[in-house]
């Protein structure tokens, strides 16, 4: 079809450049071990930090959900889409918070679009280089002007800052711990310089939630700066094993969200089955203690083994474990000697990453044995020989 002939151009260059992603397809579900193509390997690419994606109380929530509800809410959240277990969710949500409310929408994507509603032409938002896409397309869809600073440069966040006096609202936007290199936002740094200036503060916790903070409590917790941050974003397709997205904070920010947020007024709920499962996984984030320590500990080993074999690790100070390589198609052929050792770690590259920062990303989960670490450190040390990186 000749009207496809630039999107054709436009792939065919991407496997030029050795960045064309394929997906894999997997025959069995989110677990430590999964298999693929008949093969069982080892997964460390998931975001399902505490193996939550099968708890049997999740499960049962879930199955219990849809013999009392049926499989899907009917409609979206303003019109008869709010069912008891969603409110119920959002009220158990705000409470292990310790926010006033929470709002629950269909995903982190779209609770970020949501969120930035809250800006209008006559605000300012300032927002880390780094941050997700979702955070970077919410901004895209407000009116309001926009600020970029450099990864985690508080002076240049300052200047930033002091420039801005001008605007009605300013609102800066950090991911708590960013996605691609695995670091923690300097939360306290930014608080501050906030409350210098005058400014709101919005964190995204997606890879924070059930990771960091007290039960996994978020970045907000960690830090011990629960009050000061207005806006807490967290997803529950992560760590909390399900899927959905939601935002903690004040009632009035819940009541005009409700009232202005797009998702949330024009796309259908979650179904009352996800519902119940993020529900459940509160309760069992409440009793996480041994888990968050296997994570910790689990990511603690992982890394220091990643480096002792002479691997960089840019940032990473979490489970996220990056390994840098270098040029795209040189991240996606170490990605793919990895498979072949039968470990599975997905590659990132530009534009998600720098042109020179290709990567093989590493997540490392509480449901990692030490063996199933050894067996992927093993790999590295045998793919990296293979590709001169070592
Ligand atoms: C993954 C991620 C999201 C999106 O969350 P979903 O629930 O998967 O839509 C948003 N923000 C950040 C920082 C993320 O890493």
């Amino acid at each position: 079809m000749g009207s496809w002939s630039s999107l054709e151009r436009e792939l065919e260059q991407l496997k030029q450049e050795g960045r064309y992603r394929p997906i894999s397809v997997w025959e069995s579900g989110s677990d430590t071990w999964m298999t693929i193509g008949g093969r069982r390997v080892l997964q460390m690419s998931s975001n399902n930090y505490l193996g939550l994606t099968n708890h049997p109380d999740m499960k049962a929530a879930a199955i219990a959900a849809i013999e009392q509800y049926g499989v899907g809410s009917g409609s979206v959240r303003t019109i008869t889409g709010t069912l008891s277990i969603h409110d119920q969710l959002e009220r158990e949500l705000a409470a292990f918070k310790g926010t006033e409310a929470a709002l629950v929408f269909q995903s982190g994507f779209t609770t970020n679009q949501g969120v930035m509603t809250i800006l209008g032409p006559d605000d300012v938002v300032i927002s880390d280089e780094l941050n997700h896409a979702s955070i970077i397309d919410g901004i895209r869809l407000t009116k309001a002007q926009r600020r970029i600073y450099a990864h985690k440069d508080m002076d240049q966040l300052e200047a930033v800052l002091r420039e801005c006096g001008g605007f009605a609202k300013r609102l800066v936007v950090t991911d708590g711990v960013f996605s691609m290199d695995g670091d923690i936002a300097p939360l306290p740094a930014i608080v501050e310089l906030a409350e210098k200036y005058d400014a709101i503060v919005y964190v995204d916790d997606a890879h924070a939630s059930g990771v960091l903070g007290r039960n996994g409590k978020g970045s907000t917790d960690h830090f011990g700066l629960t009050g000061r941050v207005h806006i807490q974003v967290g997803t529950l397709s992560k760590a909390v094993g399900a899927v959905g997205g939601y935002v903690a904070g004040d009632q009035v920010l819940k009541d005009f969200l409700i009232q202005k947020a797009r998702p949330f007024l024009f796309s259908t709920s979650q179904p009352p089955s996800v519902a119940a499962s993020c529900l459940a996984a509160i309760r069992v984030l409440k009793q996480s203690g041994e888990l968050m320590e296997q994570l910790w500990a689990n990511a603690g080993y992982f890394r220091t083994k990643v480096q002792e074999l002479g691997f960089d690790t840019g940032a990473s100070e979490t489970p996220i474990v990056p390994v840098i390589v270098g040029e795209p198609a040189r991240a996606m052929r170490f990605s793919d000697l990895l498979l072949q050792e039968g470990v599975f770690a997905q590659g990132i590259v530009y534009p998600t990453v720098a042109m020179d920062k290709g990567r093989v990303r590493f997540i490392v989960t509480a449901k990692h044995t030490r063996d199933d670490l050894d067996h992927a450190l093993g790999a590295l040390e045998h793919a990296g020989r293979q590709l001169g990186l070592l």
